[in-house]
């Protein structure tokens, strides 16, 4: 039983197609440039060669039905027909207060996303694009919606409300629900697995640390608190975004630099981070060079990515009332063994006790704590594409 996974975003498309026999990855794939000039589709079978179509994609059903001519092409195909294709699951990434589980695609479904236009602009469109497109492209085949934000629908209320006026959560549901919210769900899962923890009970904090960094506490699977709010800028310093901030600095720059707040959300979004303290790369390898050549922004910039980390962890330790495992996971946190590290070091109180040799690996499933450490340490690559592909199969067979 195969699934087909996919991510859309405006002009891009990335897919895999799992064997859920045994979960492996039969072939992936990404398709860029969709709607302007050269569009380009990448696709890779497992264990085969690469294989490229250059070719006009004008949207996103032209691009789906290269994508399947691809996974079907008599040389670098994977399946003789889509009929070996059992169901769909697409990433979508605001399911707003509407929906906290995965779905199969109905006109109501559709309805939920298109009315999260306004809470996620940027990715919504797209991801019913890339719905409609599987819908026409192959009739009849069951879609699945696995939503970003449904883990963080599990917070009580005063975790997600802002401490506004109330009658914005009620006219515009303004409340925070936290992104990433597969990599939590699955990073989370793993953690209880590799540690041997209560399934019911344990106290998991998720450290998702890519280019979007964010945190999550969880008891038995289930979001307690998560760090992303109503849109991903909230919480930790990240590649390009800011993280928490008072909100009166927006108002301070806006008048002394004559922007408008649109400017300054871009600024908070893309110029921000670790990208604006160190002014250097939103790349935390570019950063660490930097920082090793005596550039001390570079170094500020780490260590404020760190510390805020660290703080998270407390809080969240706070919140669960005590830790039982803290997970890294993403690029920052699979690959960086020295950020790994460093927020570690701020975790003495917690009885975590980090293994060094176990530490110095990059990309591996396994605990970094050593035996004795009061909480379980581990680094635990995230597989959204995988999550995905279980949720979609759960709801369809
Ligand atoms: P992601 O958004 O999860 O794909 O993470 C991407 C980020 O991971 C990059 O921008 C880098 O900052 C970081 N990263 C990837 N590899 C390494 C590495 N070997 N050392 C440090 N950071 C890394």
């Amino acid at each position: 039983m195969k699934i087909l996974v996919i991510n859309c975003g405006s002009s891009s498309l990335k897919y895999q197609l799992i064997d859920m026999d045994n979960e492996s990855v039969v072939a992936k794939g990404l398709v860029e440039r969709i709607g302007i000039e050269g569009s380009i589709l990448t696709h890779q079978p497992a264990g085969k060669d690469k294989f490229i179509v250059k070719q006009p994609m004008e949207d996103h059903k032209v691009a789906i039905a290269l994508v399947l001519d691809a996974l079907q092409d008599a040389e670098h195909g994977v399946v003789k027909s889509t009929d070996e294709i059992s169901a769909v699951g697409h990433r979508v990434v605001h399911g707003g207060t509407y929906y906290s589980e995965s779905v199969v695609v109905d006109d109501e479904v559709k309805k939920a996303i298109r009315e999260c236009f306004d809470l996620g602009p940027l990715h919504n469109p797209a991801n019913l694009m890339g719905i409609e497109a599987c819908e026409s492209v192959m009739p009849g085949k069951k879609n699945v919606v696995v939503w970003d934000t449904a883990f963080g629908m599990a917070m009580q209320e005063k975790a997600y409300l802002y401490a506004i006026p109330y009658e914005y959560y009620e006219k515009y549901s303004v409340r925070r629900y936290g992104f990433h919210g597969t990599s939590h769900m699955f990073v989370s899962g793993e953690a209880i697995k590799l540690g041997n923890l209560d399934p019911k009970m344990a106290k998991v904090i998720v450290c998702h640390l890519g280019n979007g960094a964010s945190i999550s506490a969880s008891i038995g699977g289930k979001c307690v608190d998560t760090s992303m709010g109503l849109t991903p800028l909230e919480g930790l310093i990240m590649g390009t975004r800011s993280g928490d901030l008072d909100p009166a600095v927006c108002q301070f720059i806006c008048n002394k630099e004559g922007i408008d707040i649109n400017e300054m959300l871009n600024i908070l979004n893309k110029k921000s981070g670790v990208l604006g303290i160190s002014g250097v790369s939103s790349d935390f390898r570019d950063i660490e060079t930097a920082r090793a050549e005596g550039n001390k922004r570079a170094a500020a910039a780490l260590e404020a990515f760190t510390y805020r980390v660290a703080k998270y962890i407390g809080a969240y330790t706070a919140a669960m009332n005590g830790v039982d495992a803290i997970a890294f996971t993403a690029g920052v946190g699979e690959n960086d063994i020295k950020t790994r590290k460093a927020i570690c070091e701020y975790l003495g109180y917690l009885g975590v006790v980090i293994d060094d040799a176990a530490n110095d690996v990059r990309g591996d499933r396994r605990m970094i704590s050593t035996p004795d450490s009061k909480v379980k340490v581990m680094l635990i690559p995230t597989n959204e594409e995988l999550a995905i592909a279980r949720e979609t199969l759960r709801l369809t067979k």
